[in-house]
């Protein structure tokens, strides 16, 4: 394994490619054969271009992480409803009108003040995309894959978020049938708030488990 040098980086992107990591300066093999079989499946005419373009513009632009942020500003606003989420997160989810696309089943994880979780793929990138959308780069990569197990406290620094050691750790591992969803800790000085703006404060990262949610700010007094 390659280490990664501690904060390298902005924050929200910790874990960035390493300049020396040959494989990432050719396309995968899998990219090469998915664009292969897109060729020839334009060229004989059996998929529209256009049709394409959109699947992946409602993934990259549509479908993201502003869908999780619903659901835990719903969590939060609605004790009911977050039960519902934490014994049966795949149907508490659809009641929202989010489907699972791949088959696969949900499974929400409440971050206390005493635990805390946070969620990794080390096999490749199991993501719950129908909530989150696409899966960010550092996610994908192998220092995350395998450092989040291996150190996970110290992937979280890295994140900023330095975990206090009372706090219970825990990392889950994403598999095609079962993917998470953290529900964060509702800051505080929220309560005010109604279930838009609370969903505004909601971060991809906090439903990966990587940062926590932020208070609100408070305007600036001129
Ligand atoms: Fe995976």
């Amino acid at each position: 394994m390659k280490a990664v040098p501690p904060n390298a980086g902005a924050p929200s992107d910790p874990l960035p490619e390493q300049p020396d990591h040959q494989h990432q300066l050719v396309p995968s093999d899998i990219s090469l054969r998915v664009k292969s079989l897109e060729s020839l499946l334009v060229e004989k005419g059996l998929v529209d271009p256009a049709a394409l373009d959109a699947l992946v513009d409602t993934y990259e632009n549509k479908v993201g992480p502003r869908n999780g942020a619903r659901i835990v500003a719903r969590a939060w606003a609605d004790p009911a409803y977050k039960q519902r989420l934490l014994s049966d997160a795949t149907s508490a989810i659809a009641e929202l009108g989010f489907l699972p696309v791949q088959g696969e089943h949900m499974l929400a994880l409440e971050n206390t003040p005493k635990v805390h979780n946070v969620v990794v793929c080390t096999l490749c990138s199991c993501y719950p995309w129908p909530i989150l959308g696409l899966p960010p780069v550092w996610y994908k990569s192998s220092a995350y894959r395998s450092r989040a197990v291996i150190d996970p406290r110290g992937v979280l620094r890295e994140f900023g978020l330095d975990l206090p050691e009372d706090v219970e750790l825990r990392v889950w591992d994403s598999t095609a049938e079962l993917r998470y969803l953290v529900l964060p800790e509702r800051p505080a000085g929220t309560e005010h708030l109604d279930e838009e703006m609370l969903a505004n404060l909601v971060t991809r990262n906090s439903m990966i488990g990587v940062e926590r949610v932020a208070p609100p700010r408070v305007p600036e007094v001129a």
